[in-house]
């Protein structure tokens, strides 16, 4: 478009009907992203025509030649002049179906998006036919040629007529790498079908997975030996409409299996989708639960009722969205959790005993792994109400079905889980705490006013959602709970700090900073709030103090403590009290007068307990400094800002839309700062809280009573008033 000088008088620009090839390429641009995106909507359509048999041809990524052939049922003749038109479909008549689709395809979009940005070419055979058809999309009879069993289709250059895209695809080398993983996903999950990919030319497939009724066979002959020995069979259903309905079953690696990328591979109605969620969810269990923190290897599948799915909901149908999502993932999470606690205590144990076996064999089995020792376990009886949980970290049950022991009933396994959980806890502790006997007490101390029914709470909880900025609405068996997400988390980070004592994983400040600005900084801050009057001089004198302070302490402060202070009195090191997460760096400053004015830098216990609770109130999840973006705050912080004053009446119209504009880019940016900061921490709250907290926390019986902890409802109570709870 012409760029127009301002004040020129110049014809309007027309608004015109887009010629349909321009809307057919743009809508082609969406679901055809790329050459693997290609590959998947034709191996879809494959799959969907009862295939046993696919297998595909890629030249130069994909962008000369994709070729997918099957043996499925093919294509009618009489279809063929209508198979590449947009919306023809066989899979889909009317809306409603949608609600229960269970094919993959249905929008009849991807071939025609196809022939708008490559060459096509179909080549079909259906049963009882003597001679199959070719059909170039472009001539206007499909010809008779000789054809096997199912359906071939071609497609050449690839986007030969979006130049830009060509380039950039062109450049980029990863392009059948991507086709190799989106096959490779598909070999583990359709086990009865047999796939091979390779480069066209070339003799030996990257993919070559014939048909077998074993998963784990259909996982060693795609991902390797590597992969299928570390593996952990895994399950989990639900089958309560009122929270939620599905059954999950896959493989998930154990602590064993040492790679830094996550490799997540999930079907949902056996549909190759993605889910972020889920994904870091059980990112965070891994990072927590296993020493070597390596990310894992997943395959899921879940089955849900059709219509709890919307697979409408994306161009290519990666994502979905499913009903109960939140509930879902929870529950998941908790029983990969349990698994992995399992797998890797008994693991532990196994390196114990090493010793006195040395034959332990290099490979070994599952089964083995999963087999728990029942060293140390104490059969408690268990009340039955307690086996009613709406979230389980222990899938009492399920577990049973994999362990190679003699039956046992599901309420000593229960039992007998906790106890060697808890005595590979203490372990670890111990062996963390290094020798100081000061950081023992400490510890001991927080065992000893551990709340026995809070730990419970804790420990079964669900997780329901924030009722407002600092309580979260949980429940636990039938009753309703609001819990003090920023009192909880600075317990559980006081705790981590004594646990980790000496033994923290650092994190980085990607610019050191000065300690005297920022304690200048507190020091204005606090100022504001008690509405004292230091003048600017004693406030320096303060920082300078303080600061001078710091760096004496600065070796200890590195060695237990993870804080480092450089010799020029800067702060370039944290110490990392839960994985996965950082805490919110605006609160720094006040962190820092924290430490010069609240430590008792005399008693090494009081030392130690002061700078951990410093510590615990800077990492507690408080709520953000800026305004929540859904209430009245930000509005406040706007007016604030930009009060307006009595002489902007007689300011100009140009001046005031200028006034306008920037307003409304500071209120833009504010608002997604906003939704950022907060976002952020809800997450964190139920990614990161809830599952450590699970793990690590013994909330003192201090919470049972200081408001921590609220009971709000029974739900049984609730049942009656609602029908469906
Ligand atoms: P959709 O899969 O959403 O229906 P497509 O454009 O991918 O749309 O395919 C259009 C139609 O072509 C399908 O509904 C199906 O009837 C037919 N078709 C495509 N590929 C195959 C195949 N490999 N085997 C049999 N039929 C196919
Ligand atoms: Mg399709």
């Amino acid at each position: 478009m012409d760029i127009e000088a301002p004040g020129e008088a110049k014809e309007l620009p027309k608004i015109h009907r887009l010629d349909e090839s321009v809307v057919n390429r743009i809508a082609a641009g969406e679901v055809i992203q790329r050459p693997v995106s290609a590959v998947k909507e034709l191996v879809e359509n494959s799959l969907d025509a009862s295939s046993t048999s696919i297998s595909v041809v890629v030249k130069d990524g994909g962008l000369k030649l994709i070729q997918v052939s099957d043996d499925g049922h093919g294509i009618r003749h009489e279809d063929l002049p209508i198979l590449c038109e947009r919306h023809t479909t066989s899979k889909l008549s009317k809306y409603e179906d949608l609600q229960s689709i269970k094919s993959m395809g249905f929008r009849g979009e991807a071939l025609a998006s196809m022939t708008y940005v490559g060459h096509v070419t179909v080549t079909t055979i259906t049963k009882g036919q003597l001679h199959g058809y070719r059909d170039g999309m472009m001539e206007h009879e499909p010809k008779a040629c000789a054809a096997v069993k199912g359906t071939q289709i071609m497609v050449e250059n690839l986007f030969y007529n979006m130049i830009a895209r060509r380039k950039t695809l062109q450049n980029s080398a990863d392009d059948y790498t991507k086709i190799v993983d989106l096959l490779s996903r598909f070999a583990i999950h359709y086990i009865d079908v047999s796939f091979s990919c390779r480069k066209h030319g070339a003799a030996r497939a990257d993919v070559h997975s014939v048909a077998t009724s074993s998963r784990l066979d259909a996982i060693r002959s795609v991902y390797g030996l590597s992969v299928a020995r570390n593996l952990i069979k895994i399950e989990a259903s639900d089958n309560d409409p009122s929270s939620s309905v599905f059954e999950m079953d896959g493989f998930i690696s154990n602590s064993n299996y040492v790679v830094k990328k996550t490799t997540m591979v999930l079907f949902i109605n056996d549909r190759l989708v993605e889910c972020t969620a889920l994904k870091r969810a059980l990112e965070i269990v891994y990072s927590a639960t296993l020493p070597k923190a390596s990310k894992p290897f997943i395959y899921m599948s879940i089955i849900l009722p059709p219509e709890h799915v919307d697979v409408n909901v994306h161009p290519t149908k990666r994502e979905v969205s499913l009903l109960n999502q939140e509930v879902i993932i929870e529950k998941i999470q908790s029983v990969v959790e349990s698994m992995l606690r399992n797998s890797n205590e008994s693991r532990t144990f196994q390196e114990q005993t090493v010793e006195s076996s040395p034959s332990v064999p290099s490979i070994t089995n599952n089964e083995s792994h999963l087999n728990p020792s029942p060293s140390g376990s104490k059969s408690q009886k268990v009340p039955v109400h307690k086996m009613v949980r709406t979230d389980s970290s222990d899938p009492a049950g399920r577990l049973h079905a994999y362990l190679y022991k003699k039956p046992q009933n599901h309420l000593e396994m229960n039992s007998s889980l906790t106890a060697v959980r808890s005595s590979v806890r203490q372990r670890r502790n111990l062996r963390e705490t290094a020798d100081l006997t000061s950081i023992q007490e400490l510890i001991n101390d927080i065992d000893s006013k551990c709340h026995s029914g809070l730990l419970d709470i804790v420990r079964q909880c669900t997780y329901v959602g924030m009722a407002d900025d600092v309580f979260a609405l949980l429940q636990h068996n039938t009753h309703l709970y609001l819990a003090n997400v920023v009192n909880l988390s600075k317990e559980l980070m006081y705790q981590q700090v004594l646990r980790r004592f000496a033994h923290f994983n650092a994190i980085q400040l990607s610019e050191s900073a000065p300690l005297q600005e920022l304690l200048m900084l507190a020091l204005k801050e606090e100022e504001l709030d008690l509405e004292c009057n230091e003048n600017d001089d004693l406030k320096m004198k303060i920082a300078e103090m303080n600061t001078q302070l710091l760096k004496q302490k600065a070796e200890m402060l590195e060695e237990y403590f993870c804080i480092f202070i450089d010799s020029d009195g800067n702060l370039s090191r944290l110490p990392i009290l839960l994985d996965q997460y950082t805490p919110d760096m605006d609160r720094v400053p006040e962190f820092l007068l924290c430490l010069g004015n609240d430590v008792d830098w005399e008693d090494e216990k009081n030392c130690f307990q002061s700078l951990a609770a410093a510590l615990g109130n800077f990492y507690a999840m408080h709520p953000p400094l800026l305004p929540h973006p859904s209430g009245e705050g930000l509005e406040f912080y706007r007016k604030r800002k930009h009060g307006k004053n009595p002489q902007d009446v007689g300011k100009s119209s140009c001046d005031i839309g200028d006034d306008i504009e920037i307003e409304d880019e500071f209120e833009h940016k504010l608002l997604s700062e906003a939704e950022t900061a907060w976002g952020q921490r809800e997450w964190s709250i139920q990614h990161v809280l809830f599952p450590s907290m699970r793990l690590f926390l013994k909330p003192p019986t201090s919470m049972a009573v200081n408001g921590t902890f609220v009971r709000v409802a029974s739900l049984e109570k609730l049942y009656r008033i609602f029908e469906r709870c």
